[in-house]
């Protein structure tokens, strides 16, 4: 059990920043302006590593470096594997290039009805509206585009996007990316949904953030009323270990849910994160606990520089195994790895359909024991073995 992983101790609290006014510190603009984006910075703060250092230095060109004071404080300065460090502060492996890695690794470059706009899927499209996060993960699938270090300069055109799905009818569902939607301003968020409403065949909208991870800050009560004002607006958040569902954390998810915003989790499996049993069970009781519902378990894309970050496959098989049966099915994610090369999020289960044929299914469940389903007329559900199942071994 990871040794934080208790129901008692989420953290809360102004930690290196103690003696800032409590009201600068729950300024989101002040965690902005006071983010960590430089090596002399970072190093005035704790002692690096020979890789982080490197790593630092090479940021400039691949991915920048930026870590709100917020999000600073979840890290453990004395410990370079620690979990959260690992996620945020650059390493010298990004600069090795595998064989099997990509620039864009789930091809969205190809599917792009506009520049900034994505539609791949017949009824759905991703739109991209801005190249800044509060703080870069250094496994993002879009390092090509964050931060604009790679020379990419991505400016995204809000009319041009919005034209495209006026007049593409066949798009209900929009999701908004980036970057980082919620670091747009209140007035443009505000603009960009009302728009997005006005458009009859737009049924569903989705923001995918991670701002409420790094800087809860931002959910204040001119936000809640731009998602009460344009809503339901879906919103998925991206955890990845339990120290990061802190007290202001579980603040800001309960403020968007009374805003009106269901809330998913999008995890990515990483290597020396999240990458075993204990650490994704703590994770996903923590984020029930905070009205968030685990929703996609990714497997890290092929992006360039990730592979000291990457976990194996048969891990996330192991996760969804060990979860399955073992908590309500709300808190079990659907594994899936994006398909290199733009073949789309592909479900990856553990095996429990055993056998198919023309008159049953052969199935295990949880823990293993084999059961039969008639597929002809009929009502017989007999186990193998050991005798007639209870309904609570079947349905969990
Ligand atoms: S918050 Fe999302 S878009 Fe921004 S760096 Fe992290 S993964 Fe990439």
């Amino acid at each position: 059990m990871y040794p934080e992983d208790s129901r008692e101790r989420w953290f809360r609290g102004q930690g290196h920043w103690s003696g800032v006014p409590a009201e600068q510190w729950g300024d989101w603009r002040w965690q902005m302006r006071n983010r960590i984006t430089r090596l002399e910075e970072l190093e005035e703060r704790m002692e690096l590593t020979p890789e982080e250092r490197e790593g630092c230095l090479f940021a400039r060109s691949k991915l920048s470096l930026a870590i709100t004071p917020y999000f600073f404080n979840l890290m453990n300065l004395e410990d370079p594997g620690c979990p959260i460090r690992r996620q945020i502060v650059p390493r010298s492996e990004e600069m090795q290039v595998s064989p099997e890695e990509l620039l864009d690794p789930v091809g969205e470059e190809s599917s792009m009805g506009v520049d900034g706009l994505v539609h791949r899927y017949p009824d759905r499209c991703l739109f991209l509206v801005t190249n800044v996060c509060a703080a870069y993960c250094r496994y993002c699938t879009r390092s090509r585009l964050v931060s604009n270090a790679q020379g990419y300069d991505f400016h995204p055109n809000f009319e041009n996007a919005l034209k495209y799905i006026e007049e593409h009818t066949e798009i209900r569902d929009v999701l908004l990316s980036g970057g980082d939607p919620l670091l747009l301003s209140d007035k443009k968020l505000d603009f960009l949904l009302g728009r997005l409403r006005a458009i009859k065949h737009v049924e569903f909208i989705r923001i995918g953030s991670r701002i409420p991870v790094f800087m809860p800050q931002r959910v204040t009560p001119e936000l809640q009323d731009i998602f009460r004002k344009h809503g339901p607006v879906w919103m998925s958040i991206h955890v990845n270990h339990p120290r990061e569902c802190t007290e202001e954390l579980y603040e800001a998810t309960e403020k968007l849910t009374m805003a009106g915003v269901p809330l998913g989790n999008q995890s990515v499996l990483l290597k020396g994160v999240n990458d075993d049993v204990d650490t994704m069970t703590s994770l996903v009781h923590r984020l029930l606990m905070m009205r968030v519902r685990p929703y996609y378990l990714y497997q890290c894309d092929l992006i360039t520089g990730s592979r000291h970050l990457r976990a194996d496959v048969s891990k996330g098989i192991e996760i969804i195994k060990a979860l399955r049966g073992h908590s309500t099915g709300y808190a079990v994610p659907q594994f899936v790895i994006d398909a290199p090369g733009g073949g789309g999020k592909i479900p990856i289960n553990p095996e429990y359909v055993t056998e198919m044929n023309e008159n049953e299914i052969v199935m295990r469940n949880f823990e293993g024991k084999e059961f039969r389903y008639p597929l002809q007329d009929g009502n017989l559900l007999a186990p193998v073995g050991e005798g007639l199942p209870q309904q609570e071994e079947v349905l969990v």
